[in-house]
Parts: structure tokens; C-alpha cells; sequence
């Protein structure tokens, strides 16, 4: 068994020993058994959240209503989810009510897709009555259960489905691609954070063009802020290129880079990202396409640092299909021989101006010093205490 597990089967036999029924579920269960890298062990348990608090006594109760308790034991985390159901939905989305129940078949029947409705005990048998393991042996999404049924219950498991395409690499199973054609509006109704979630995840997939694709056959493409104007654009972009970009920023500016749009910032506004994030995405953008007008200058390469000066060349390339080791390790030696790095590696600061010229403090401290940083940075002025010195004062005289 993968060691993820490994570490974890102790917190399983813990709950066991208490008297109450433990398992591995979803995503790890199905990863494994795909052979691929685990994220986070999710564990179900008959146990209720306040059981598992008495068993374990370092916790946080991160969503005590959905039954979920993150356990720490070790230096690790844990999410224990009480086997539940989930009644009530309204509107389309999630459940208005769970119930805890005490039957893992229960659980396993109300998860979205059969792949994800696996269960693993910690000797590792697999509990599978929807025959998830077929699924995966066959590659293909399939609701558990009626596919319209169940995106009727919550119609986010219709991005969730597409974003497992570009993720997996799978394809959606016949019946349930056409309940997500036939319910796509369907997607309206969920709010804006959660569709941001999945987009992203989907983004960071193996498979980002097929999914996008499949977006914009379902038709979930309208029901998502601002895309559906670009789909022609959107899938212009192969899966490979998409995987030469290690960040979701990276990604994002990609993607709006081939939309054609200089500033993403409104649309990012109505996806919900953080202002750090939009400022990021905004940045790559618009540097890539001013490098589209001139080359890389000293003052471009310091004002981005070098590692976004790194992602902005890695998506340059990519858009231009040139040679990434190349580009990279020539923006690298650039920003190397750049005389400083950042403004703190500056001889100067604040205080010595204000010792060197006779004048009450002001905002000419830090416009001087921005003129002084410029200086250095083109060469003309050396990163020396003493010549600074010597400049400012007869920059005084002026
Ligand atoms: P990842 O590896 O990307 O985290 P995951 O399958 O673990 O994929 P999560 O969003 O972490 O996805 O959800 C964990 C599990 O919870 C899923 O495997 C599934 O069993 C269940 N689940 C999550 N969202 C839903 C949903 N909207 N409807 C039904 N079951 C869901
Ligand atoms: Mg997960």
C-alpha cells in the first residue's frame, strides 16, 4: 500500500478500536488505484463528529454540519467525514440537510461519480458496490446512479465531471455527457466560488484543451462568467502547451492571452479570485503582450523579479512555439547581470539621503532614491555608498 496510507491506516485503526467503522474514500482510493500521486487521504467513518473528537485530541472542526473533522496526528491532517446522506436540495445545489447514517453503502451511493464511490479498508480491500474500479479500468466518468438525476441534486457534478476529463484524461461515460447536455443551464444556479474551484482544478489538468472542449460541447461554456464569447479562441491551444506551465496564474494569463484581452482583471473579478491572483494573471498578461512590442529590458526584468520574469518568458515561448530552455536561460543570464536584484540590495537607503542633504523629510526621499535605483539598474551610476554619495550631492547643486 502507498505510504500516504501507510501513515494513515493508524488513525483508521484508532477508530476501529473505538468501536466504529473506518475506510479510505474518494479521490485517494481511486488515485491509488490508478496508480497515480495522492493529494490528501480523505477517510469516512460511522463515527460522528463529536465521536471523533473525543478520539482524537488534537482536531479542527473544519465543517462540523457536513460531518467533516480534520484529525492531526503526527505532523499530518486527516478530514474525517461521518458517513452521511444528503436530503433536501434545493435550487439545484447542495443539500439543505445531511443526515448521519451509519451505513458506508449509504455514503458511497450519494458521491458523484462511480470512481469516486470507492471504499478501501486498511488491510486495502476494496468495498466498490457501484463498480467504480470498471470505471476506472474502462477510463470513463459515470454518475452513480441516474446522471439527471443526480445533477438535478446538485448540478456542480457536471463541471466536476469535465474537470475529472482534464484531469484523468478519461471520457465521460455516454449517459452522463448527455444529462450534462440536456441540464447545462442547470449550472446557473451554483455559486460562482464553487464553478472557480473545479475551473481551476481543470486548468491544472493534463488534459486542459479536451476539457475545454467538452465545455463548449455541453454547453457548459455559457453558464460560466464571460468564456462562451471566446470559445473559438479557447480551444486553439493544445494540451501540451498548457502543461509547459506549472502555475494556475500561468494558465489563467494563457488562456486570456489566446481570448485576445489585455486586461482580465474584470472578468477574474466575476470568477471570484483574490486580488493578489488577479494582479498576478493581470501582470503576466499585459507583460507578455508588451514583450510582444519590445524585448526584455533591464527595467521589465527588475520590476517583475525574476521568477515572474521567468513565468512571463515561459508563456511568451509557448504562445510563439520557440525553444523554452533557450528563452529561459537567456532572460536568467539577463537578470543575473542585472547590477541589483531588488531595491534592498541598494547601498543606499532613506536614512543616509536624509543624513547627505540638509532638507526636512518628504516624498523626496523615496523619488530621489527611485531616481538613484534607476541610475544603478542602467549602469551609469555604480552600487557604491561613496559615488552615491558623490551623485546626490550634485544632484543637491541642481
Ligand atoms: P481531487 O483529487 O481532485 O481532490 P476528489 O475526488 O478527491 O478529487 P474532492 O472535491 O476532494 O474530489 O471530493 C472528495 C470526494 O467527495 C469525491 O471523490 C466524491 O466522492 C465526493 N464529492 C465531492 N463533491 C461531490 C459532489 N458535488 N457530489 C457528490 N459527491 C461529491
Ligand atoms: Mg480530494
Amino acid at each position: 500500500m502507498n505510504s500516504v496510507f501507510t501513515k494513515a491506516i493508524q488513525i483508521l485503526h484508532m477508530i476501529e478500536r473505538a468501536g466504529y467503522e473506518a475506510y479510505f474514500v474518494g479521490g485517494s482510493v481511486r488515485d491509488y488505484l490508478l496508480k497515480r500521486d495522492i493529494n490528501d487521504v480523505d477517510i469516512a467513518s460511522s463515527a460522528t463528529p463529536e465521536e471523533i473528537m473525543q478520539l482524537f485530541p488534537k482536531y479542527v472542526p473544519v465543517g462540523l454540519q457536513h460531518g467533516t473533522v480534520m484529525v492531526l496526528h503526527e505532523n499530518d491532517s486527516y478530514e474525517v467525514t461521518t458517513f452521511r446522506t444528503e436530503e433536501g436540495y434545493a435550487d439545484f445545489r447542495r443539500p439543505s440537510s445531511v443526515t448521519f447514517v451509519r451505513s458506508l453503502y449509504e455514503d458511497l451511493k450519494r458521491r458523484d461519480f462511480t470512481m469516486n464511490a470507492i471504499a478501501m479498508t486498511r488491510e486495502g480491500e476494496i468495498i466498490d458496490p457501484f463498480h467504480g474500479e470498471q470505471s476506472i479500468h474502462m477510463k470513463e466518468i459515470k454518475t452513480v446512479g441516474e446522471a439527471s438525476e443526480r445533477f438535478f441534486e446538485d448540478a456542480l457534478r457536471m463541471m466536476r465531471g469535465v474537470r475529472f476529463v482534464s484531469t484523468l484524461g478519461f471520457s465521460l461515460e455516454q449517459q452522463t455527457k448527455e444529462a450534462i447536455v440536456e441540464h447545462a443551464s442547470l449550472l446557473q444556479h451554483i455559486a460562482i466560488e464553487r464553478i472557480t474551484i473545479e475551473f481551476e482544478k481543470l486548468l491544472m489538468g493534463q488534459h486542459v484543451q479536451t476539457a475545454i472542449q467538452l465545455l463548449i460541447d455541453t454547453k457548459l461554456v455559457d453558464f460560466v462568467p464571460e468564456l462562451a464569447v471566446y470559445k473559438k479562441s479557447l480551444y486553439t491551444i493544445h494540451n501540451d502547451v498548457y502543461m509547459v506551465l506549472p502555475t494556475k496564474a500561468e494558465r489563467w494569463a494563457l488562456l486570456f492571452y489566446t481570448m485576445g484581452i489585455t486586461d482580465p482583471a474584470p472578468i477574474l473579478r466575476k470568477w471570484k479570485l483574490s486580488n493578489k491572483e488577479i494582479k498576478k494573471v493581470k501582470t503576466f498578461v499585459q507583460s507578455v503582450y508588451e514583450l510582444e512590442k519590445k524585448d526584455w529590458d533591464i527595467y521589465s526584468l527588475y520590476m517583475l523579479g525574476k521568477d515572474d520574469a521567468i513565468a512571463v518568458e515561459r508563456i511568451r515561448t509557448v504562445i510563439h512555439g520557440e525553444s523554452l530552455d533557450e528563452n529561459i536561460a537567456r532572460v536568467v543570464t539577463m537578470y543575473t547581470s542585472l547590477p541589483i536584484a531588488t531595491t534592498s540590495e541598494l547601498e543606499v537607503n532613506g536614512k543616509d539621503v536624509l543624513k547627505w542633504i540638509q532638507r526636512p523629510g518628504g516624498p523626496w526621499i523615496a523619488e530621489l532614491l527611485h531616481v538613484i535605483e534607476r541610475e544603478v539598474l542602467s549602469g551609469k551610476l555604480p552600487n557604491d555608498k561613496e559615488k552615491i554619495r558623490e551623485w546626490v550631492y550634485t544632484w543637491d547643486q541642481k
